[in-house]
């Protein structure tokens, strides 16, 4: 594209400049293939960041979608939603929950299990302890409360004032995790990857000291899986991996396939900390909403696509280590499923817009991370030409650098 500043914006734009964007407008998907607007072809190894894991277009959500758009979009949730009820048992099925709030992004479902967490503790536990434990390097959104939840300053610059209620420890610091708890903390959250952070994997020592706190102190545990989930990690949810059970679950990326939804899932003892009037959303499961994550949720089954994450990613993570892991720009492959960060000791722009010139698109976290965030459906044959993509870009970071 022409006529574009040093940020990635048109000159002429109308809109606010709040991302630096790569100079590509995407116009067409089909699997894991995009196509830009001079008709250039890419492999996607990104999927919206996380979001399209059955791949672009999927036909069993687009003909859910199709047939719900012929039918009713929206009515309001002063009516039931026979699809909201559907949705809600495949996601009580596939998690340890029992209840299910619908709304429509990853920062929503934060903001309603911080705002969950702290009603139980008031009005159902009686405790009065509302603080929530989040750590640093985390990231749960950007609204205020979830910006204030977050373990970033970046993402809190020039937004004061925020919220009180959060306390921030160090990822996988026992110690300091023993001594961040006081008689006002009333729920630990935390990502099981952290992966805006840097694709940085909870210790399993760390979970079971979380477990254990939370036993001792009666606090509440919020996994925010809003990246995880969906079967991103090779599980359903990537805190099964660690056997835990929390008390409070938060998705959306992957959870309409590209249609906008989120959904918070709670246990039975926090369903009565919601009742009428206490929370809510215009849009929060609309019939339309719904037909996506219905449809996203069967291929799910049909397909046991977590279980394919997980054999897929065993392979990519295979081939990564052996074609990259001896490169001296290469510090760590790391990651779960089909997750997984490549940390270089360099900033890694500079590859991953010689791998968009290559046609390979990913997206990095953090200056000197790499994310591969393919598709679930994704095949050896894709993976190996990824992978030889990045050995090419990664040798040329390398002779430069
Ligand atoms: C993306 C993300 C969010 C925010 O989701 P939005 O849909 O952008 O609001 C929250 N938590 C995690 C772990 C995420 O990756």
């Amino acid at each position: 594209m022409t006529n574009s500043q040093g940020n990635g914006q048109q000159a002429d734009s109308a809109l606010f400049p709040t991302y630096a964007r790569y100079p590509i407008a995407l116009v067409k998907g089909e699997g894991s293939r995009l196509w830009d607007a001079e008709g250039k072809t890419y492999l996607d190894f990104m999927s919206g960041l996380a979001v399209t894991n059955l791949g672009h277009a999927p036909k069993q959500v687009r003909d859910r979608l199709v047939e719900q758009l012929d039918t009713l979009w929206h009515v309001s949730n002063l009516f039931h939603i026979p699809q909201q009820e559907e949705a809600a048992q495949l996601l009580v099925k596939h998690s340890c929950a029992d209840a299910v709030f619908f709304c429509n992004s990853g920062a929503e479902a934060n903001e309603a299990a911080i705002k969950l967490a702290r009603r139980y503790q008031n009005l159902i536990a009686k405790t009065g302890r509302t603080e929530i434990i989040t750590f640093h390097q985390s990231f749960h959104g950007r609204t205020l409360a979830t910006l204030t939840a977050t373990g970033q300053d970046k993402v809190k610059e020039g937004f004061a004032p925020l919220p009180t209620g959060f306390r921030y420890v160090p990822f996988n610091d026992k110690e300091a995790l023993l001594a961040a708890i006081t008689e006002q903390t009333g729920a630990i959250m935390l990502e099981m990857v952290q992966a805006e952070g840097g694709i940085n994997m909870l210790n399993p020592d760390f979970a079971e000291q979380i477990v254990q706190c939370c036993e001792e102190h009666g606090l509440l545990l919020i996994v925010d899986e809003v990246q995880t989930g969906m079967g991103r990690t090779g599980r359903w949810f990537a805190h099964e991996h660690y056997g835990l059970s929390p008390d409070i679950i938060t998705s959306a990326k992957g959870l309409g396939s590209g249609f906008p939804v989120g959904a918070m899932l709670a246990k039975a003892k926090l369903r009565e900390a919601f009742g009428p009037g206490s929370h809510g959303s215009t849009f929060g499961g609309t019939p339309l909403a719904m037909a996506a994550v219905i449809g996203t949720l069967l291929a799910h089954e049909e397909e046991k696509l977590a279980e394919r994450a997980d054999e897929m990613g065993q392979y990519l993570m295979q081939e990564l280590q052996s074609k990259l892991g001896a490169l001296s720009v290469v510090k760590e492959i790391r990651g779960m499923g089909l997750l997984i960060g490549i940390e270089c000791d360099m900033p890694v722009s500079g590859m991953l817009a010689a791998a968009q010139e290559a046609g390979l698109i990913f997206v990095t976290a953090g200056p000197n991370v790499i994310r591969l965030l393919p598709n679930l459906k994704v095949t050896k044959e894709e993976i190996d030409e990824a992978v030889q993509v990045l050995v090419h870009v990664l040798q040329q970071a390398e002779v430069t650098a």
